[in-house]
């Protein structure tokens, strides 16, 4: 029977899942990608057929590149109704956890025009189908073509064909696009909500404000949300077009078992006015980068209980190049007094470079010191240059500093990084909170400010504005005079 395999599996008066029924066939059939965050993140791309939806688990995001192959494991018939459903499926039942719809829309049975048509049933017994998708994110052709050879007949690829809607490139396809528009205008939520809309809303709705977020000083979420909204005109500056890595601690520094991650891609059911850009990573994997171009993007992602904020070096404009280059001083084992000398060497250095340079406390144990990169030249040519200025530092202080990449050659010295300075990483801007019990944030400084006495713990969440309220100029213009 029809959706046998589908009701056997959930037990519908615990699971918000459709119950499983057939449904009556839409003039245009339907197509769904449910994002499912189940134990496994995975795509679920359903095409309507015979009243229910044919189903198959993509475990990569579906790609508009047609050099990219993704594995498609056929699973049970859902029932029609599925294509609507988003939500979260409890704990302990099958595939629980959340989903969202990723892409939906129409889609035609190329095959059913050919001169022995053939029904979307007899292509799956035939182990190929193709179709022609109407969505927001995948649409034109693409080919479902079964793996012969395997044990398994489940197994699946999902190919885009090549046509106008074929991404080959999708970095130019896309960066272009987003970099001249400030606010995202071709992609919608999946998931329509009251505020969804080409600008930010007026009001925000925060949630759990008085969560303890840094259990060692007391400061709740609220305390963390007022930080932001305050010191936004300062850190928006240092964000802005950059895509960026959230690293969000869901339940606090609630000790060393609380939940922390690092998000680079953007979910589907982030609001439409946040601005993104979607571009390939190293694995050709697309990902969906939030940009933090407004206060209600910083808020909103802050309200998702983001503590950090990881920009790239580079922005949209010239995502291979960067704008500036970051020396990490890192003191590992190293006194911090020490960390203080290698500082005041690379000034010195920089200087006799003539090259204006930044210093802000790393907001952990080091210090970082920042170049304007004003050259044509893209990463790999400000990394070298990187590298060279910091092995004559090396040179200069043979006993303090090093640029040993392993922890257990550095024998107690200052590790000076410019490993970071490379397409895809990214660097802490200042004016973020640190995820240290004390809560700490990176501080820009003078250089007069580095000193022996410097204790970088001293510039937290409680005392950040104290200070910025004597400042008449951010120490870190010279990084944003373009
Ligand atoms: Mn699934």
């Amino acid at each position: 029977m029809a959706l046998e395999g589908y009701k056997q599996k959930r037990h519908f008066d615990t699971t918000p899942e459709p119950r499983p029924r057939l449904g009556k066939a839409h003039r245009r059939p339907l197509f769904v990608v449910q994002e499912h965050h189940a134990s496994r993140l995975h795509y679920d791309l359903r095409l309507e057929a015979d009243g229910v939806l044919k189903s198959w688990a993509v475990p990569k995001q579906p790609s508009l590149n047609p050099a990219v192959k993704r594995l498609a494991v056929q699973v049970e018939d859902h029932p029609l109704e599925y294509a609507n459903f988003s939500g979260e499926i409890p704990a302990g039942q099958y595939g629980a956890g959340l989903v969202h719809i990723w892409d939906k829309g129409t889609y035609e049975n190329l095959l059913a025009r050919q001169p022995q048509p053939q029904s979307i049933a007899e292509g799956i017994n035939a182990g190929h189908l193709e179709v022609h998708l109407h969505g927001r994110k995948l649409k034109g052709n693409f080919a479902l073509i079964r793996m012969t050879g395997r044990a398994q007949k489940a197994s699946w690829l999902l190919i885009k064909m090549q046509d106008a809607e074929a991404r080959p490139d999708p970095v130019a396809a896309e960066s272009t696009t987003t970099a001249s528009m400030p606010q995202p205008v071709r992609t919608r939520p999946a998931v329509p909500r009251a505020h969804a809309s080409s600008q930010p809303p007026a009001t925000l709705t925060f949630t759990h404000q008085d969560k303890v977020m840094f259990p060692e000083v007391g400061i709740t979420k609220g305390d963390v949300l007022r930080l932001y909204e305050r010191i936004a005109p300062r850190l928006l500056p240092h964000l802005r077009d950059r895509p960026i890595t959230v690293e969000r601690f869901p339940e606090g520094l609630t000790g060393t078992e609380a939940p922390h991650f690092w998000q680079k891609n953007m979910p589907a059911y982030y609001p439409a006015w946040i601005p993104r850009a979607t571009l390939p990573s190293e694995d050709g994997q697309l990902v969906t980068y939030a940009l933090v171009n407004n206060t209600a993007t910083l808020l909103y992602l802050v309200n998702q209980n983001a503590l950090t904020f990881h920009p790239w070096l580079s922005r949209l404009q010239h995502l291979n190049q960067p704008d500036f280059v970051i020396f990490d001083l890192d003191p590992g084992a190293a006194p911090f007094a020490d960390t203080v000398v290698v500082a005041k060497q690379l000034h010195t250095l920089l200087e006799d470079e003539k090259v204006a340079s930044c210093l802000k406390t790393s907001g952990k144990t080091g210090l970082h010191i920042m170049v304007p990169w004003r050259h044509a030249e893209g990463y790999d040519a400000a990394r070298d240059w990187a590298m060279g200025m910091a092995l004559r530092l090396v040179a200069a202080l043979p006993d303090v500093a090093t640029v040993e990449r392993h922890k257990t050659g550095r024998q107690q010295k200052v590790y000076v990084d410019v490993l970071q300075n490379a397409r895809g990483h990214h660097a802490v801007p200042p004016y973020v909170l640190r995820a240290v019990p004390q809560a700490t944030v990176s501080t820009p400084l003078v250089w007069a400010e580095l000193t022996s006495t410097l204790e970088p713990r001293r510039y937290t969440l409680k005392t950040i504005f104290r200070r910025l309220a004597r400042q008449k100029t951010d120490p870190m213009a010279p990084l944003l005079a373009c």
